[in-house]
């Protein structure tokens, strides 16, 4: 690979296409990156690889792309998401976990439905499939139905009420551990990476998240205050992690607006990353994969 073009030097690895619940194409993700003069993004959508050819495509040498995915992971009867970054899409393991897994939603989906229905809530599984047109289906285009219907004001009301981790129409979304993804995504030759921890851990959990082969944190993202992000970074450089950060642009799909670009690190943080990352890892995908 070229010398990547390092333009302002700031990186944003944490974003969202329509391939999972954002609302860019990955076209889109790369235009706006390369408006703000990035030198490096990745684009991390839910448990899909779907917008990383299309994404490649569009940045060719303009905009450097590490391929990226966030995971629904276990841990301690909690979802965590974990980061994989560098890995490659064309790994036949990875590929086929990814495939069960766009399944797997569905069933959930579903299911989500169901708990709805004895809250006398009536939603159609097709007009959440239309919500998240071919992207991989999830809580928010169940939630942008609830929307559209009236029945709450706002994606957040969908959340608190129904679909929220402990709303009463919660149905688990992963059945993945973090041993197992950490291992899904090193063996592609990726690493990974704990996200937005802040929003999802105890403090108390980080070493033994290590142990299980985790390789960064996530240290800088749109739900972390200063004082959070300094925080983990200390962490990490106690525990001897690497130290990522993004927006976790979803584009207009939530009330922020896209965030993309307002949360980066510093192109040597991306070195550091794919200093760990397998040479594997680093051929762009092919359409089609
Ligand atoms: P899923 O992968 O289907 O479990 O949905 C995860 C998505 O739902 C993520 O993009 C989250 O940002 C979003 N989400 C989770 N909890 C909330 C919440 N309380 N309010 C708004 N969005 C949420
Ligand atoms: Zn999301
Ligand atoms: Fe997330
Ligand atoms: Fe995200």
């Amino acid at each position: 690979m070229n010398p990547p073009p390092l333009r302002n030097g700031r990186a944003d690895l944490h974003l969202h296409t329509f391939h999972s619940d954002g609302t860019f194409s990955p076209e889109e993700v790369v235009r706006r990156a390369a408006a703000l003069n990035l030198a490096a993004i990745s684009v991390t959508d839910h448990d899909s690889t779907a917008g990383l050819p299309a994404a490649f495509k569009a940045a060719g040498d303009k905009l450097e792309i590490l391929t990226g995915v966030e995971l629904t992971v276990v841990f301690k009867a909690r979802e965590l998401h974990l980061l994989g970054y560098g890995f490659d899409p064309a790994d036949e393991t990875f590929r086929a976990f990814l495939g069960r897994m766009r399944q797997y939603r569905q069933d959930r989906i579903r299911a989500m439905i169901d708990r709805l229905k004895t809250k006398g809530i009536e939603v159609t599984f097709e007009e959440v499939q239309a919500a998240a047109g071919q992207g991989i289906i999830g809580r928010p285009h169940l939630a942008q139905v609830l929307v559209e219907r009236g029945l709450v004001r706002g994606l957040d009301e969908a959340f608190e009420r129904y679909l929220g981790d402990r709303a009463p129409c919660f149905v688990k979304g992963a059945t993945l551990t973090v041993p197992n993804g950490v291992k899904l995504i090193r063996d592609a030759g990726g690493a990974a990476v704990l996200a937005h921890p802040f929003r999802l851990i105890q403090e108390s959990w980080l070493p033994e998240l290590a142990d299980c082969g985790v390789q960064g944190i996530e240290v800088f993202h749109t739900d972390h205050s200063a004082a959070v992000a300094k925080r983990y970074e200390r962490l990490a450089r106690e525990l001897d992690l690497l130290v990522t950060g993004g927006s976790d642009c979803h584009g207009f799909r939530k009330s922020s607006g896209p965030t993309l670009g307002t949360v980066t690190v510093a192109y040597d943080r991306v070195e550091r990353l794919k200093a760990v990352i397998h040479k594997r890892g680093q051929t762009p995908p092919v359409e089609n994969s």
